[in-house]
This record gives structure tokens, C-alpha cells and sequence, in this order.
């Protein structure tokens, strides 16, 4: 059978079309469909045919695209304009290699089943809308119901109503009966408040019989007191009378005398007209007797009387003097005239200052006093004049100016000593603070040989040497020790005298302070074949407030004494708890020796500047006699009293007591032992140092310490060199030229943005002012000369690295995991091994290390810098603290850097992985270290 004819049969439109989207051939349906004949239609456009030929288009794209398309929906347009809607389904079809080489469409007119769907949707509305119509039949049917119901409730209410009606007016039958009862009760009521009226009314009238029964008692008991009044009244007259008869007699008695005394008045009278005489005579006799000068004066001004005064003062007879003119015997004449005229004017004058001329020249000085007499009708008969010698007053007065102004001048020349005794001071203290920064300067310059000196010597005793050579060495070694002992005390006597001793008030422990230096005295009691016994009291906190480095000093200085004064037996160091409260504790310190004793009248000079027991000790023992001066003077500003016991040759024992404050703070972990262990190697220190000598003896410490070094001779050097090199940790020379320790730590704080830690290394700890260190940022000071385990141990103690984490290769190696990655000897020894500890800080690791990693993680992927940043900086610690390789550590510190410069962000994806894979490691060993722990120990 041949294909063709079912293709042509086909009342659905058959196209096959090429790639080009020509028609390639065709049914018949298709020439219906169009209205176009066969030939026409060969070769034509296919998308010619369509009402929207773009969704045509659209259509015949999507049948390349997909290989074949369903029930597509378009419109034949026939040539006389006739649409026909069409479902279109077409495929591609294949050459016998599988190219495509056209696609096959049929168009299925869907013009009927539209109609159908038509129907469907109309017989749909219509049964729709029956069943709304049966939906409201019912719903009215409801309605009705629901209707009926409400009119049955209206009318069970109605009944209701009726009910509560009937109810409602036997309530009020019930209430008038009560109403009624009520008037009843309140007629009863008030019969009753009646009766209580009534009796009220007659307790009215009681009480006013009772009070009137009162008031007649009161009456009789007023007549009786007015009676007894009466009575006495009349006593008192009879007694009046009688002291009146008295009083008559004494009366008549009275001018009895009176008449006596008349008589003897008139006989008196007659004695005084005679006495009148004397008297005229008596004042007369007083005025001569008068030393001031008196004078009376005619109107005229010349002198009618005088007296003897008067004569002396001017040095005439009276005889002479009378008649004369009064101002003629005055040195100011014609003031003298106004004066005398000025009694006439205003009656009297007072205090006039005049001066009388003797007549041999001598001059007196005189206040005159002056006024007029009259006779017995008022007409002026002269002037009176009194002139009194003022030359004493005078003489006093101008002593008086001369002793004020002689003070006045005293005062000034007081004042003159004062700004001098001023100045003076001023020379003085500046000559003391010049004292003081000799003493400074002084000591910088000595102690910077002399740190070279005994560095050296100590680096030349390591060498191989002849036992002469060490011999010679040993003797340099200890003389510069000795003069850097002496350098120290004439500083901090210094430092006393010019009240800069300034103490500390810091938490320490007070025990291992105490045995770190009793350890310092090992090898010297040995060689003297000597005990050093510690009693050391356990109720003593552990942890103290105070000046640890002070308390050092002062019993360094009484335990060197003390085994310098001693050749056999022992030394006993006691430190024992006195008293405690909350707030602090009293401890007493003793050092008893057996050695030589000091005589009893020495005992108070010990104490003073360069003061010895005795004159041959020098010799003897050497020393200065300036240890137990500054000993005194440490203890004393601290509230403490230094005391000596001692016997000759039994011993003597120094002892003080010092209070210091409790804490709850507990200090982290201190290299106690500061033995020079060689458990950390390769710290990578820079040392900044100008003196070439000094940065030589750096730098074999530092060999030996088996770190890396580097030196840099100034400040700006140390810099450049910081910039190129990472180090651990850095030793700051602080006097260098250019740029110098403070600028330059300064500058890595603060613009190199670095934590790393710096030690100050200072020739001189008197003025170089430590807070100068600590305010730029240094963490920690070092004096010169360097003493080694102390320089090793601050150093090991800032940077905190194991030895282990160094001594594995570079490079991260974790497929090879045949090494642990932790190591507990760290933290062992910051916990004493104490098991609990330990596993406490293991497990805080353990929580603590997945979220961070976790954290930095996500912190990643949002680009959170800030919370890589941070995630990071936690981490950091906890490297040193479970001995992980400090290559890891460095790790951190760059995602930390990274993220917080936003600088290198590229690289820490790469980190981070390297961190997280080290620290599940980590994570693995230590709970397999905690399990061992736990069971071990439980
Ligand atoms: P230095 O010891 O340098 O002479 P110090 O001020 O320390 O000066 O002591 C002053 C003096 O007190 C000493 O020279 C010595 O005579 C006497 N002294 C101090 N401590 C003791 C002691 N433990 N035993 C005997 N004498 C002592």
C-alpha cells in the first residue's frame, strides 16, 4: 500500500517543510484549508498561511528546538479571508546520518470541538444555575423554619413576661409589707429616743443640782478664805500699829539728835569761816606747788601773776616777769599773740603747741591751755594760762618715728634676706636637682663601660681558660659587681634625698618572691659553708598588693649582710602572718644570723648614711654603710619600723613588719625558675642599640639564649629593618641618635599598628622615667648591665613559644601525622600538672575551637571581614597555650592582619583551610589527652 493515499485521505492539514521553512510538500486538506492549488503552495512560505504568522514562527522555532511540539494553537487564514483555529503539532525529521533536514506539521481543525465545548459550557451554566435555584429554595425553606422559630421564642417570651409580671407585683406586695413593718419599727424608735431624751433631760437637771450643790460649797469655802483674809488682815494691823509706836519712839529719838546736831552744826560753822581762810592759802600753796607753768593775763596781754613754775621755765624773777608782755617769752611770738587772743575770743583754749625760750636760750616745748575769768557781773578780768611741758612727750613721739621708720627699714631689709634666702633656696635645689642629674648622668656613663666590662668578662668565662685566667677574670667580674652594687645604692640614696622614691602598689606572690631570691644566695652560703633556712608562713595569701621589687631590695640587703657577717652557722629568713583582716594583712620579716654581732651603742648609728659598726669593717668585710640607710628608708615610707636585736659573736636578727593589701586578683603565671633553660629557641629579636660594645654583648647573649638576632643602631633603622622582617620581639635601647627609644616604639605602635612586644633596655632607672616607657607602649624594662636570666626570662615570658613549635620543620606537613601537632608541656606548666586544670582547659579549647572555625568560615563566605577578623584573634592564644606549631599561630595572625587591612583577602581561603585542618587534629589529641587525664586521676 502506498503511503500517499492515507496522507492524502487525511482531513487533517499535512505540511512537510525544510529548513528554510519552504513548503516541501503537502496534502490535500491543506489546499482546502487554504483555498490555494498544490503547485502554488510547493515551494511557498508555510508561514504565509497563518493569521499571526510570529506565533507561527514562534511555533516552528520551538519544533527545531525541542524536536517535535504539541496541540500549538494557531489560525489558518484562507484565501478568501475564512480563519480556521487549528491545534499544531509538528516534529522534525532526520536524514539517515540523524541531521535534520525539515519538519512534518499537522494542523487539526478544532473549529466543531470548539462548539462542543461550547455546549458543554453552556448546559454547565445551566445546571449551575438550577442548583443556585434549589440552593435558595432550600435556603428559603431555612428561612421559614428559622421564621416560625423566632415567632414561638417571641411568644414563649410573651408567657415569660406575663410570669415575671405576676412575680414583679408580689415583689411589691411584699415590699409595701415591709414598708409597713419599717414605720412600726421606726414609730418604736423613736418612742425609745424619747424616753432617752427624757432621761438625758433629767440627768440635765441631776447635773445642775450637783452643780449648784458645788457652787454653794465653793461660796462657803470663798467666805471662809475672805474670812481668813479678814484675820489676818487684822493681825497685820495690829503688828502695823505696833511698828508704828516703834517707829514714833524711834522717831522721837531721831530729833533728839537732830537737835543735838543743830548744835553742834552751828559751833561747825563757826570752825569753817576760819577754815575758809586756810583754804584761799591751801590753793595757793597748790598752785606753786603746780610744776606745769600758770600765768594770768591782763587783757592787754601783759602778766599779772604767775607762779614759780612760770619764773623756772623762762628763767626771770616774778618781780621781772609781772607786767610784761605774756608773748614776748615765746619763740613764735606772733603765733603765741593769736593764741592768747584766741582765749579772749572763745572763752578757753586747749592744747595749743608753743615753745618758750629760756632766758639762756634753752628752748621747752609746752601746750597751753587757757580761759578767761570773770568777776561776780561776767565783765572778763584776764586769762588764766596753763602751760604744760610736752619736750618727754615730744622726745617720745620722735622716738617713736625713728623706732618706725628703723623697723620700717628692718621690715625691707628682712624682705631683702628673704628673696635672697629665696634665691638661695632656688640655687640650693637647683644645685641638688644638678646633684641629682650628675648622679644620673654619672651613672649612665659608668654603667655603660661597665655593663660592657662584666658582660664580657661573663662571656670570657665561658671560653677555655687556664685556671689563672679564670682566676684573674672571676676578680674582674666580681669588682665590677661590686661597683655596680655601689653605682646602685649612691642612686638610690639619691633618689631618697630628692624624695623620688616612688613605691608600687601591684599584685605579686609574695613566697616565690621571696625564693627566687633566697635562690640568688645558693652559691655564696655554700662557699661559706653556711644554711639558709626559710620559715615562710602558709597563712599568708598567696597573692599580695605591694612593691614586690622594693621588698626585694630591702631583704637582699639584709640577707648580703647577713651572710657577709657571718663565717658559721646559719641564716634563717622567717616571714611570718601577724595580723589579717578583709581588707589587708600585717607580715613580719626577720633575717637571723649567727654571725659576729654589732656592739649595743653601734646599733642606732647602722642606720645612717656610710655608717659602720665599726672603723676596721671596711677592711674587714668591705661595704659602705649605705645598705641599711636606703633599708631604713625603703621601710619607713611604707609604714614599717625596722628593729635589730643582736649579741656579739651570737648574731643579730633585723626584722620589720609592712602591711599589704588582699586581692582576688590572680597573677598569671610567672617564670618563677628563672633558670636558663634551653627550652625556647629560635625567638627572632631585634636589637636596637647604638653603642657598638654593648650591641656585641647583645649579641652573644643572645647566641647563647640560641635565638636569632638582628641589630639595629637606631630607632629609624630598627624600623626599616621591621618593615622588611618579621621578629618576635624587640630590645629598645632608649638614648641613640637619630630617632631613639621612645620615638621609635612610639612609631611601631602607633603607625606600624604592631602589638610585638618591646623591652626597654636602660642605662639608668633613676631618671629615665619607666612611666615615659610604659606610656609609649613598651611592655617591660631590662636595666644595663644585663643580667642574663632575667633578660631571658622576660623575653621567654612575652613571646610565649614553645621550643617544640620550632623545632619541627617549616613547612605545614599534615599528611604526615606520624608527629603529634600539640604538645602539654606548656600548659603543665602553667597548671602544675594540676589534672583538673587541665582538663578544664582542654575542654574550653575543645568547645571553644570548632565555633571559631565555623565562625571564620561564614565569616568568609559573607565577606564579614570583622568576623574573620575576630574569630581569628580569639584563636590566637590558644595556640601557645596546647604547644601547637607556631607556623599555625603565624597563620592566624595573618587571617587576623588580612582581615583587618582588608589587604591579601585572597589569601585567606587558603589559611583558613590549613587552620581548620590543624585544629581538628588538635582537637582528635586532645580529647584523647583528656581521656587519658581523666583516667588516670580518677
Ligand atoms: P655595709 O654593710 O655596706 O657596711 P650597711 O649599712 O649595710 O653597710 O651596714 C652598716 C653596718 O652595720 C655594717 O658595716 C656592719 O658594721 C653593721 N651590720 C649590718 N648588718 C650586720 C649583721 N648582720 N651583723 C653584724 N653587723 C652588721
Amino acid at each position: 500500500m502506498n503511503n500517499r493515499i492515507f496522507i492524502e485521505a487525511s482531513l487533517d492539514p499535512l505540511v512537510a517543510i525544510n529548513n528554510e521553512g519552504k513548503i516541501i510538500d503537502l496534502n490535500e486538506a491543506v489546499v482546502n484549508i487554504t483555498g490555494v492549488s498544490r503547485d502554488k503552495l510547493t515551494g511557498a512560505d508555510f508561514l504565509e498561511y497563518f493569521n499571526d504568522p510570529e506565533k507561527a514562527r514562534q511555533g516552528y522555532r520551538e519544533v527545531y528546538a525541542k524536536g517535535s511540539v504539541a496541540d500549538y494553537p494557531l489560525t489558518i487564514r484562507n484565501i478568501h479571508g475564512k480563519l480556521t483555529d487549528v491545534l499544531f503539532n509538528g516534529s522534525v525529521f532526520k536524514d539517515d546520518n540523524g541531521n535534520v533536514i525539515g519538519a512534518v506539521v499537522v494542523a487539526r481543525d478544532i473549529a466543531e470541538q470548539k462548539w462542543a465545548k461550547d455546549l458543554r459550557s453552556a448546559n454547565k451554566e445551566l445546571a449551575f444555575q438550577n442548583e443556585e435555584k434549589e440552593k435558595r429554595a432550600s435556603e428559603l425553606v431555612l428561612a421559614n423554619k428559622e421564621l416560625a422559630f423566632q415567632n414561638e421564642e417571641k411568644e414563649k417570651r410573651a408567657s415569660e413576661l406575663v410570669l415575671a409580671n405576676k412575680e414583679l407585683a408580689f415583689q411589691n406586695e411584699e415590699k409595701e409589707k415591709r414598708a409597713a413593718e419599717l414605720v412600726l419599727a421606726n414609730k418604736e424608735l423613736a418612742f425609745q429616743n424619747e424616753e432617752k431624751e427624757k432621761r438625758a433631760s433629767e440627768l440635765v437637771l441631776a447635773n445642775k443640782e450637783l452643780a449648784f450643790q458645788n457652787k454653794v460649797k465653793e461660796k462657803r469655802a470663798s467666805e471662809l478664805v475672805l474670812a481668813n483674809k479678814e484675820l489676818a488682815f487684822q493681825n497685820e494691823e495690829k503688828e502695823k500699829r505696833a511698828s508704828e509706836l516703834v517707829i514714833a519712839d524711834v522717831e522721837l529719838e531721831f530729833q533728839n539728835k537732830e537737835k543735838e546736831k543743830r548744835e553742834i552744826a552751828t559751833k561747825e560753822l563757826e570752825s569753817l569761816s576760819y577754815s575758809a581762810k586756810l583754804a584761799s592759802q591751801y590753793s595757793l600753796s597748790l598752785i606753786e606747788a603746780s610744776r606745769d607753768p600758770l600765768v594770768t593775763i591782763s587783757p592787754e596781754g601783759k602778766i599779772t601773776d604767775m607762779n614759780e613754775a612760770t619764773a623756772k621755765i623762762i628763767g626771770m624773777t616774778r618781780k621781772k616777769l609781772t607786767g610784761t608782755d605774756f608773748f614776748k617769752y615765746f619763740t613764735e611770738q606772733q603765733k603765741a599773740r593769736e593764741v592768747y587772743q584766741e582765749v579772749f575770743a572763745k572763752d578757753s583754749v586747749a592744747d595749743s603747741p608753743l615753745t618758750i625760750r629760756h632766758k639762756n636760750g634753752k628752748l621747752t616745748d609746752v601746750y597751753i591751755n587757757g580761759s578767761v575769768y570773770k568777776d561776780d557781773a561776767g565783765n572778763v578780768l584776764g586769762v588764766v594760762i596753763v602751760a604744760r611741758d610736752v619736750t618727754e612727750q615730744k622726745r617720745i613721739a620722735t622716738e617713736l618715728k625713728e623706732a618706725k621708720v628703723a623697723a620700717e627699714s628692718a621690715t625691707l631689709l628682712a624682705e631683702e634676706a628673704k628673696s635672697k634666702a629665696e634665691k638661695l633656696t632656688g640655687i640650693a635645689e637647683a644645685a641638688v636637682k644638678a646633684k641629682q642629674q650628675f648622679l644620673s648622668n654619672m651613672s649612665h656613663e659608668i654603667r655603660t663601660p661597665m655593663s660592657a666590662i662584666i658582660g664580657f668578662t661573663k662571656v670570657l668565662l665561658k671560653t677555655e681558660l687556664t685556671p689563672k685566667q679564670e682566676e684573674y677574670l672571676s676578680a674582674i667580674k666580681l669588682s665590677g659587681d661590686s661597683l655596680i652594687v655601689l653605682i646602685n645604692d649612691i642612686l638610690d640614696i639619691a633618689k631618697v634625698d630628692a624624695g623620688k622614691m616612688v613605691f608600687e602598689q601591684a599584685p605579686f606572690r609574695m613566697e616565690s618572691s621571696i625564693s627566687d631570691m633566697l635562690q640568688l644566695f645558693e652559691s655564696k652560703i655554700l662557699e661559706k659553708n653556711l644554711k639558709l633556712v626559710k620559715e615562710y608562713d602558709k597563712n599568708i595569701p598567696k597573692v599580695l598588693v605591694g612593691d614586690p621589687v622594693h621588698l626585694h631590695q630591702i631583704i637582699l640587703n639584709l640577707i648580703s649582710n647577713a651572710v657577709k657577717f657571718t663565717s658559721k652557722g646559719k641564716i634563717t629568713v622567717r616571714v611570718k602572718l601577724v595580723s589579717e583582716d578583709d581588707e589587708k594583712v600585717r607580715v613580719q620579716f626577720a633575717v637571723k644570723d649567727t654571725g659576729i654581732g654589732i656592739e649595743e651603742d653601734k646599733i642606732s648609728k647602722i642606720f645612717e648614711h656610710f655608717q659602720q659598726a665599726s672603723g676596721g669593717t671596711t677592711r674587714l668585710y668591705g661595704g659602705t654603710g649605705l645598705g641599711l640607710a636606703i633599708v631604713k628608708h625603703l621601710v619607713e615610707p611604707q609604714g614599717g619600723f625596722i628593729t635589730v636585736k643582736s649579741t656579739i659573736n651570737k648574731g643579730s636578727t633585723f626584722s620589720f613588719i609592712l602591711s599589704f593589701l588582699k586581692t582576688n586578683q590572680n597573677i598569671a603565671f610567672e617564670t618563677e625558675n628563672l633558670e636558663l633553660n634551653k627550652e625556647y629557641e629560635n625567638i627572632k629579636v631585634l636589637v636596637v642599640e647604638d653603642i657598638a660594645l654593648n650591641q656585641l654583648l647583645m649579641k652573644t647573649i643572645l647566641d647563647d639564649f640560641g635565638f636569632e638576632r638582628d641589630i639595629a643602631a637606631n630607632g629609624k633603622i630598627a624600623i626599616e629593618k621591621m618593615q622588611k622582617k618579621s621578629y618576635d620581639i624587640v630590645l629598645m635601647d632608649l638614648q641613640m641618635p637619630e630617632m631613639n627609644g621612645f620615638e621609635a616604639t612610639e612609631y611601631i605602635r602607633k603607625t606600624l599598628n604592631t602589638k610585638i612586644p618591646i623591652i626597654a633596655l636602660t642605662a639608668d632607672v633613676t631618671t629615665v622615667d619607666l612611666a615615659k616607657c610604659e606610656a609609649v607602649g613598651m611592655n617591660d624594662y631590662v636595666s644595663k648591665p644585663i643580667d642574663e636570666r632575667l633578660l631571658y626570662s622576660k623575653i621567654v615570658s612575652l613571646v610565649k613559644k614553645p621550643a617544640s613549635a620550632f623545632k619541627t620543620k617549616k613547612k605545614t606537613d599534615l599528611n604526615n601525622t606520624s608527629s603529634k601537632c600539640i604538645d602539654l608541656h606548656y600548659l603543665m606548666q602553667r597548671t602544675k600538672s594540676d589534672p583538673e586544670m587541665m582538663m578544664e582547659m582542654i575542654s574550653i579549647y575543645l568547645v571553644q575551637t570548632p565555633t571559631l572555625i565555623k565562625a571564620m568560615k561564614q565569616g568568609l563566605i559573607d565577606k564579614d571581614w570583622q568576623a574573620v577578623y575576630s574569630a581569628a584573634h580569639k584563636m590566637i592564644p590558644s595556640f601557645s597555650i596546647m604547644g601547637i606549631r607556631g607556623d599555625f599561630e603565624n597563620m592566624a595572625r595573618k587571617v587576623q592582619e588580612y582581615a583587618k587591612t582588608q589587604q591579601h583577602t585572597e589569601e585567606i581561603p587558603e589559611l583558613v583551610l590549613q587552620l581548620e585542618r590543624v585544629c581538628s587534629q588538635a582537637c582528635k589529641e586532645l580529647e584523647e589527652e583528656y581521656n587519658t587525664v581523666k583516667s588516670t586521676n580518677s
